[in-house]
């Protein structure tokens, strides 16, 4: 049976809770996911690593000349005056010299093609004299010039991945570069998504009176548009608890984590929160962050749960500041490329109530000294989608910052990497 009045679970019911300490319970509360796939490494970008990868090879494999020139043994360098030595054959990259090599000569040398030992040296064709086979070298060279040392890059046996990485195309290169063609990645996170309410309608539907488009499904989906997560769109769910619970059940089975917006506020018609108060696995915190104030987070099933917002604006920034990190967790993702944080003039006053985190919407851009500035988007509420859509980033003016007035510096995040 489904109660149709809210019971009081709200924790910090007296007050609002501090972002940090709801991430940081999200973030306890989320297991990291099993299972993984082997997949061949050109179909790894943005995957995480599920296996420490090991050179099994020296990089470079030999040493090798760097330069396009002349292959010696350093005891042939003259400290002082000119030295001449006879050219006794050639090695190109892929083509070492076969012979052997002899006192008092020198091998014609092309760039990574292999030293034959026991030759230490390189030298660069532009600093020899050439004539009839022979070469003339000065004193300006060292030991050791112009060459890669085998294992120089890598050594065999050294670990160059460890698991947890967020693949890269760099990374993917490198794998290859050891000969790996195929590695365990873990396995995708499935995540279900669903909007809740009567009024809301699909892009393709015409709304009946008072309806609106569904925006945060779509934001969602495209956020969630990524490599290493599969996303099964549940739709839109009326405002009926008990349809509400049924759907969240089924995908409660499959999914790892479900993702709904709307209904998780105090009103008369929150339905979301209604259909899981009793369940006993959601809490429904009030937070103090805006735009984002109402959020649940549990379980239902085996999936964990986050009840967003239903402004479109608190969709996504509740998606950044707690559903990303989140992901990142059940992923098992512990190293991955930074997204940034700038430090901006702001260039305009900045309204911003104590005792909250605000993550207002800005343009960041650089002045014509090349310094970092930000503006705001401009009327910065909770449905306004603009607002967000205009943004390249976030203006995070943190709990204990109050108003800031024009020339201040800012916290900002751009969206780059982020969405
Ligand atoms: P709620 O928390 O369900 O009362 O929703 C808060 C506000 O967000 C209401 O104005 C809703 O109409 C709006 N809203 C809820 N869900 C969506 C959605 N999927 N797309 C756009 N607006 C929404
Ligand atoms: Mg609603």
């Amino acid at each position: 049976m489904i109660k149709t009045q809210p019971s009081c679970t709200d924790i910090f019911e007296s007050g609002l809770m501090p972002c940090e300490v709801a991430l940081s319970r999200i973030l306890a509360n989320l297991p990291t996911i099993n299972g993984y796939q082997r997949l061949p490494i050109e179909k790894t970008r943005g995957r995480t690593l599920y296996e420490a990868i090991v050179s099994t090879l020296n990089v470079p494999a030999q040493t090798n000349s760097a330069v396009d020139g002349y292959a010696l043994h350093s005891s042939e360098l003259p400290s002082e005056g000119i030295k001449r030595l006879a050219v006794k054959g050639l090695a190109l990259a892929g083509t070492p010299y076969q012979g052997a090599v002899e006192p008092s000569t020198c091998l014609r040398i092309m760039t990574g093609a292999a030293l034959p030992k026991p030759f230490d040296t390189a030298i660069m064709q532009e600093h020899v004299e050439t004539e009839d086979g022979f070469i003339a070298i000065d004193n300006r060279h060292k030991a050791g010039d112009n060459v890669r040392r085998a294992g120089e890059d890598i050594k065999q046996g050294e670990t160059v991945l460890a698991p947890g990485r967020y693949l890269t195309p760099p990374d993917i290169g490198l794998l290859a570069s050891l000969g790996i063609n195929e590695i365990n990645v873990r396995r995708p996170l499935v995540v279900a998504i669903a909007s809740t309410g009567n009024e809301i309608f699909a892009p393709f539907e015409t709304p009946g009176e008072g309806g609106i488009y569904d925006s945060n499904r779509y934001s969602l989906l495209a956020a969630l548009d990524r490599p290493d997560i599969e996303v099964v769109d549940l739709g839109i769910i009326e405002d009926d608890p008990d349809t509400l619970l049924k759907r969240f059940n089924e995908a409660g089975r499959y999914a790892d984590l479900i993702i709904s917006s709307g209904g998780v506020s105090v009103g008369e018609a929150d339905f979301t929160k209604t259909a899981l108060l009793n369940s006993g696995q959601v809490d429904f915190w009030k937070i103090a962050i805006k735009p984002g104030r109402p959020l649940a987070f549990g379980r239902i099933g085996n999936a964990a749960f986050f009840g967003l917002p239903g402004n479109p604006v608190a969709v996504l920034v509740t998606f950044y500041y707690f559903v990303l990190p989140a992901l990142e967790k059940m992923l098992g993702i512990v190293d991955k490329p930074i997204t940034p944080t700038i430090i901006a003039r702001t260039t305009e006053k900045l309204r911003k109530k104590p005792g909250r985190t605000e993550i207002q919407r800005g343009i960041l851009s650089r002045d014509q000294d090349g310094d970092w500035i930000v503006r705001t988007t401009g009327k910065q509420g909770s449905g306004i989608l603009m607002s967000m859509s205009k943004a390249n980033a976030f203006i995070i003016l943190n709990h204990q910052d109050t108003s800031k007035s024009a020339g201040d510096w800012v916290t900002v995040r751009p969206f780059c990497g982020m969405f």
